[in-house]
């Protein structure tokens, strides 16, 4: 029996293609490989410019995008069509970041469900996944530009704590800006990598890896041990950080000059550039002891005493944080062994010293604290492509393994590249009322529609008590032995009832076909995710005109002869626009469907929970 793993250093990697290290930020990102000659990971960067480039995309009237340094130009003066932080939205339904909405300068669609959140940028609806392809775009254009080679494969970091959909997600992005995603690493991973950590087999440590970043705090406590690295406890802020240091200082300044803080809402272009101001101040009191400029004529200053006094609080806030993280983790300050800085604002010395003083040790800090992720994942990215001998490779899956969903698509589980055993498992529900059976497809492959993928198994889970659609919860568990063998599993878990099946899965596949799919995946990445979009957007449609229906005809007595009237005008445009292949109609449609319903659906039932779907449907 063959294994499923496969040793990616000698199966699917031509060995002299270079496979980068991305660190995708919320607020800048930045690619940096091995230096093939002095084996040493360096941050990509054209001559005489900086290796970040700010993860901000900005779209002009015609469509076209710019990201970076230009687009961030434009961030205060542009705000609806120049997006930002769309890694705080990747991988995220609009209920999970409802209670931030306002943090977000453009239009975030509120379609009141559970799937992933959309942006509007004039008639055009983007998922976070898409903006986010965008940078990598450029980040992977500039690499090629700088190294003058085709770069095709990268490991991207994310946060320790980012969950399944988050790192789909932002595999999507990857595949979608036309790079094989190879890995995905933890930040913190990375970052303790890119400082040597973890490399010898037979070190044992426990990390803290403190990262402060433009607009979110991590503190992570991680262990090696045997080359593996486990997340003990994660903690943070995800709306603290340099962000909020620059608009101290704006508070300050406005407060010292007599101006009322509405002056920044009236006028866009002194807001844009008194924050810029207030950035340039920070950075130069990190080596300075005062900060003396001018804007329109009138002198800005700040001494670093007043702002220490400014940024104490923000660091306290961290500490908090550290506590908690070392409480989950059952650990005392003493346990740790290393503490790693992360993040552009680390560079503040008050930062440094706090930290240093609460973990009562020197911190690691002579890596570059704004390129050190990269840098770690260019280290992990040479370890897969089987160049550091030193590091032993794990057995792991080599193709991503997942299930049928609605419209044909292919949910994943199991990601390819993950270690063998594994297991995954995640809740699905019925579709139809009264449903008594649903049909599990097995599937291999990293393509978005099933056909497009190998089909493994399926099995049938019956006698489904009659319940009301979205009520059912069907959980499915996929289990990888190390052996290989798949076990999949599907069990009702209000009734009880379960079914399970075995599967080889690397059976009859040549590590020639292993290659065409993997090349496939990126070939048609476009085509498929386009296809994504289009089939979630039509399940969307097709399951609020079903809601839609089954609510007016429940509450017919509660409805305005004008609600009735709208309601079917507006389901009947949703029912064309469901006929044309275009997602962004669709969308449109949904929209407007549920601008007309959201007033009555509250007036009604208080609360439109009713309205959103309860679970994926299979
Ligand atoms: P992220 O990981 O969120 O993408 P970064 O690690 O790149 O963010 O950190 C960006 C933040 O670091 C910005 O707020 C920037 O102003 C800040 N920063 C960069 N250099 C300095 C410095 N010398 N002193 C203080 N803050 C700095
Ligand atoms: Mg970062």
């Amino acid at each position: 029996m063959a294994k499923i793993a496969i040793n990616l250093a000698t199966g699917s990697l031509q060995k002299e293609e270079i496979i980068v290290g991305i660190d995708l930020g919320t607020t800048n990102s930045l690619v940096a490989i091995i230096h093939p000659d002095t084996r040493t990971p360096i941050a990509l960067k054209e001559h005489n410019s900086s290796s970040l480039v700010p993860s901000v995309v900005h779209f002009d009237a015609y469509g076209n995008v710019t990201v970076g340094e230009q687009a961030k130009a434009l961030l205060i003066t542009e705000p609806q069509n120049t997006i930002f932080s769309a890694k705080r939205l990747i991988g995220k339904s609009y209920n999970d970041i409802k209670s931030n909405a306002s943090f977000f300068s453009y239009k975030v669609i509120d379609d009141n469900n559970q799937s992933l959140v959309k942006v509007q940028v004039g008639n055009k609806f983007y998922s976070p996944a898409e903006l986010s392809s965008f940078i990598l775009k450029e980040l992977k254009q500039r690499a090629e530009h700088i190294l003058k080679t085709p770069v095709n494969k990268a490991v991207i970091t994310v946060p320790a704590y980012f969950n399944d959909a988050q790192r789909q997600a932002t595999r999507d992005a990857g595949k979608l800006a036309g790079l094989d995603v190879l890995r995905i690493v933890n930040e913190p991973t990375a970052a303790s990598l890119a400082y040597g950590l973890g490399l010898h087999k037979d070190e044992e440590k426990t990390i803290a890896v403190y990262d402060l970043g433009g607009g979110t705090f991590d503190i992570s406590i991680l262990k090696i041990s045997n080359g593996i690295f486990e997340v003990l406890s994660t903690n943070g802020d995800t709306y603290l950080g340099g962000d909020d240091i620059d608009n101290a200082i704006v508070q300050y300044w406005l407060q010292q000059a007599g101006i009322d803080e509405e002056a920044l809402k009236e006028n866009s272009a002194f807001a844009q550039s008194i924050r810029l101001a207030a950035e340039a101040a920070k950075i130069k009191l990190s080596t300075n002891d005062i900060f003396e400029g001018t804007l329109n004529g009138d002198a800005l200053t700040i001494t670093k005493k007043v702002f220490e006094t400014l940024v104490k609080p923000m660091v306290d806030k961290t500490i908090v944080c550290c506590t908690s993280a070392l409480k989950d983790a059952g650990l005392a300050i003493k346990d740790i062994d290393v503490v790693v800085m992360v993040g552009g604002s680390t560079r503040v010395p008050l930062v440094k010293e706090t930290i240093s003083n609460f973990f009562g040790r020197q911190v690691n800090d002579t890596v570059n604290p704004d390129e050190v992720v990269a840098l770690g994942a260019a280290i992990q990215a040479d370890i897969l492509a089987g160049n550091n001998k030193e590091v032993l490779l794990l057995d792991v899956t080599p193709l991503s393994l997942g299930i049928e969903t609605m419209g044909g698509l292919m949910d994943v589980l199991i990601t390819r590249n993950s270690k063998i055993p594994n297991k995954a498992a995640r809740q699905y529900t019925t579709h139809k009322d009264g449903q008594s059976g649903m049909k599990i497809g097995v599937y291999q492959g990293e393509r978005d529609m099933v056909k497009d993928n190998r089909k493994l198994a399926e099995f049938n889970l019956t006698g489904i008590p009659g319940m009301p659609a979205g009520l059912p919860k069907v959980e499915v568990s996929f289990l990888i032995n190390a052996d290989g063998i798949l076990v999949v599993k599907a069990k009702e878990l209000r009734s009880g009832i379960e079914q399970s099946i075995e599967v080889k899965a690397q059976e009859n596949l040549t590590d020639g076909e292993l290659e065409k799919m993997l090349m496939d995946s990126i070939t048609y990445a476009k085509e498929d995710i386009a296809t994504r979009a289009l089939v979630e957007a039509k399940t969307e449609g097709e399951q609020l005109l079903e809601t839609t229906e089954k609510f007016v005809q429940k509450n017919v007595a509660h409805l305005s002869k004008e609600e009735m009237m709208a309601t079917a005008a507006a389901m009947q445009a949703l029912q064309l626009a469901l006929t044309l292949n275009d997602k962004d109609i669709i969308h449109t449609k949904v929209e407007a469907l549920n601008e007309i319903s959201r007033p009555y659906a509250e007036r009604i039932m208080d609360t439109a929970i009713s309205f959103a779907m309860k679970g994926r449907a299979v």
